[in-house]
């Protein structure tokens, strides 16, 4: 499968469209999800082009996962979340929407359920 430069998160990290961005560093960008699950619900996704997993490199899922586990403490402590739930698609069966690769970090509290997706 190949990688369409045109999908929201590459419109996203050209600046293309907007963003709330809540953090960065050289190979990763994260910012909320417009439709968020719960509260604190957001991105993580690898500045480089990336469909999803299946596509990805050692070096893309090494930078994106360390960030993934900084941007899990952050939200759990900013939105005092007892724990945190990490989800990940790839391709449309997978139920993949958007075709960058990225991870959303959902923090949780207690007996809470999720908003349905959309
Ligand atoms: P997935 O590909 O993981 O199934 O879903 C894509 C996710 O991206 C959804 O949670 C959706 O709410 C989010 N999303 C789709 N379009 C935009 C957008 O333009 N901006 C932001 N911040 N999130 C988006």
């Amino acid at each position: 499968m190949s990688y369409d430069t045109d999908n929201i998160f590459a419109k996203i990290l050209r600046g293309e469209i907007p963003s709330e961005q809540v953090f960065q560093d050289d190979d990763t960008l994260v910012f909320m999800d417009i439709m968020p699950r719960v509260d604190g619900h957001c991105l993580v996704i690898p500045k480089t082009p990336c469909r999803n997993v299946l596509d990805a490199s050692p070096a893309q899922l090494a930078a994106v996962m360390a960030t993934v586990q900084r941007m899990s403490h952050t939200v759990m402590a900013a939105f005092g979340a007892t724990g945190v739930t990490i989800q990940q698609f790839n391709e449309t069966d997978g139920g993949q929407e958007v075709f960058h690769l990225h991870f959303h970090v959902l923090p949780r509290h207690a007996g809470q359920s999720m908003r349905p997706p959309g």
